[in-house]
């Protein structure tokens, strides 16, 4: 290279670098000035937040982790202190997916803030879950072989139909989104599609709840080219009797993919 085309070379690099900083720097002051004209609330109470979007100090507190002791495959509560073990129905009948976890269980200021999310308030709620969401994920993928972790595609349980039209908006994809950005995974939307669902029943044994969802969930027609041998992060919002994932979970399987792995925002108890 000649000198002055190396010249040159330094200074569109110079150029560059400098306008850079000093877009970072109009980023910057621009969300601060977008912070003070429309401040963050907590997604649950309202209250001003002094940082970025997020629950306020006193309902982060209030939020309640699942405990260490959920069944380390299905994810479900098991009420005892003691080491981590499959539950019964895992043990009896291993279910279609490889792992499941939840973030939190269900109930207090997060409840109240899916609530308000789903009422179409609190548009943020994505951004605000997607980091608890997105350290679930990590630990169930974290648990598999380290070379089906390459080329994830991330997937959200589909809306129910009747749902979906009342809101105009899904509250599932809308987090699932967000945490497939934040884990800077491949999503990709409309892969399963739901019939209209009926409501989750605790009184029923898993092998009933299977039976009443036979049928309810189908995948798109280009869904076994995308599927063919990967795996696949189901995600959810709330998960109630954990039958609607393991319903998606073995219906991706029979599509192509190789390994499901399921992680929820919220557990219900
Ligand atoms: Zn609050
Ligand atoms: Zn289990």
């Amino acid at each position: 290279m000649s000198v002055p085309a190396a010249c040159r070379a330094a200074d569109a690099v110079f150029a560059r670098a400098t306008f850079g900083r000093y877009a970072a720097m109009g980023r910057a002051v621009a969300i601060g000035v977008l912070d003070l004209l429309f401040p963050h609330r907590c997604p649950a109470c309202d209250a001003l937040s002094a940082g970025g979007p997020g629950f306020c100090p006193r309902c982060a507190a209030a939020l309640v982790p699942v405990p260490a002791t959920a069944c380390p495959i299905c994810g479900a509560p098991q009420g005892g202190d003691g080491p981590a073990f499959p539950c019964p129905e895992c043990r009896s009948e291993p279910p279609p997916f490889a792992a499941a976890a939840s973030a939190w269980l269900f109930g207090g200021p997060l409840a109240e803030a899916l609530g308000r999310f789903k009422a179409g308030r609190v548009p943020e709620f994505p951004t605000i879950a997607a980091p608890s969401l997105a350290a679930v994920a990590r630990g169930v993928l974290a648990t598999g072989d380290p070379a089906a972790r390459r080329g994830v595609l991330a997937v959200a349980v589909p809306p129910d139909p009747g749902r979906l039209a009342r809101r105009g908006f899904d509250p599932g994809t809308l987090v699932a989104a967000a945490t497939a950005r934040r884990l800077d995974l491949p999503f990709r939307a409309g892969l399963l599609v739901s019939a209209p669902r009926p409501r989750p029943q605790r009184t029923l044994s898993r092998a009933e709840r299977r039976r009443a969802l036979a049928g309810v969930f189908s995948a798109a027609p280009w869904a076994p080219r995308v599927l063919a041998g990967r795996t696949v992060l189901l995600l959810d919002d709330v998960r109630t009797t954990g039958s609607t994932t393991a319903a998606c979970a073995a219906l991706l399987r029979r599509t192509g993919a190789a390994v499901v792995r399921v992680a929820t925002l919220a557990l219900v108890e």
